[in-house]
């Protein structure tokens, strides 16, 4: 599993997400960030989200992606 907090991106917003892979995490992050932010999700914006993501250590699959 992945996560984000948001709050890490946007101070004070308390949503995290979580997901399987980070494209699972961009597309819910996309979609918050547009309702909840007004943000405009363009590529740098999409590129701020994904360095902000991070595995949560729990590899279940040894899939071994980075
Ligand atoms: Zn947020």
């Amino acid at each position: 599993m992945k996560t984000l907090a948001c709050g890490e991106i946007m101070t004070g917003c308390a949503a995290t997400f979580r997901g399987e892979t980070e494209d699972e995490i961009l597309a819910r992050a996309g979609r918050h960030a547009a309702e909840d932010h007004g943000l405009e999700v363009t590529p740098n914006v999409v590129e701020l989200v994904r360095a902000h993501i991070r595995d949560d250590g729990q590899a279940s699959g040894a899939q071994g992606r980075a």
